[in-house]
């Protein structure tokens, strides 16, 4: 069995006194629920404030990108080490907007999921086709290509602790969702790929979230197919009462 993840994505948005107030919020409407695993993704000046408040909770706090070397002169950019201090567990790698805005291809994404392994920080590795890819029935093809990429030079028994997530790049932030059973065909397709490039059995405990546009009124549907395993919510995370109700669905 896996266990169910919900995670939020906080993009660019929330102060430290708001990332604060948010948990005053949230966390005791969700303090006994224990069915899943709860992941919230700050921005980097969130991440301490997020950490402390979360403690001895069930839920974790990742960082939403990372630099893939271990130090250097990269201005304006934070290293796997830098996270890992602050007591981070998960990293996003490889978000849509991180490819769309900042150029992040699959080769980089590999990079930094290694780099996140190697700091002992569990990926979220984001994946999922554009619009045009979709319409010109080549979403299977662009799920494998990232696959194959971004998987490079993992080994499986460190890749069944992985958390991916398909987020067709079309419905993020959009207001348009996948049907649940297009996000069910997709995750299955992702996991047969997966069994070929790692082996069934890693295959078998990897946990694929959907996202792209998860709200309160639909999460329920998305989440009980079958090979859904959980969701990362971007726009309805930023409120307490709308992300917990995603986390009780
Ligand atoms: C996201 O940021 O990963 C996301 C899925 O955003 P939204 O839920 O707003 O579509």
């Amino acid at each position: 069995m896996r266990k169910p993840v919900i995670a939020a994505n906080w993009k660019m948005y929330k102060t430290p006194a708001q990332a604060q107030e948010f948990l005053q919020s949230f966390l005791p409407l969700v303090a006994d629920d224990t069915r899943d695993e709860i992941l919230l993704f700050p921005s980097y000046v969130d991440l301490s404030v997020a950490i402390a408040a979360t403690a001895g909770s069930n839920v974790s706090v990742g960082a939403q990108n990372i630099h893939y070397a271990e130090e250097g002169a990269y201005t304006g950019e934070i290293s796997p080490s830098m996270v890992e201090a602050l007591g981070a567990t998960h990293v996003l790698v490889g978000h849509s907007e991180r490819r769309q805005y900042f150029g992040e291809t699959d080769q980089i994404v590999n990079k930094k999921i290694h780099a996140a392994i190697h700091h002992g920080l569990t990926p979220v590795i984001c994946m999922g086709e554009t619009l045009e890819e979709r319409e010109a029935g080549r979403t299977e093809e662009a799920l494998l290509l990232h696959c194959q990429e971004s998987l490079k030079g993992i080994i499986p028994q460190v890749a069944e602790n992985f958390i991916i997530a398909y987020e067709p790049i079309w419905a993020i932030g959009t207001g348009k969702t996948a049907t649940p059973e297009m996000a069910g065909m997709a995750h299955f397709f992702i996991r047969t790929q997966i069994a070929h490039l790692l082996g069934r059995h890693t295959a078998d405990r990897i946990r694929i979230l959907y996202g792209g546009s998860v709200k309160p009124e639909n999460a329920c549907a998305l989440l009980n197919q079958p090979e859904v395993d959980g969701a990362l919510v971007g726009g309805a995370s930023l409120d307490p009462y709308s992300f917990a109700k995603i986390v009780n669905y």
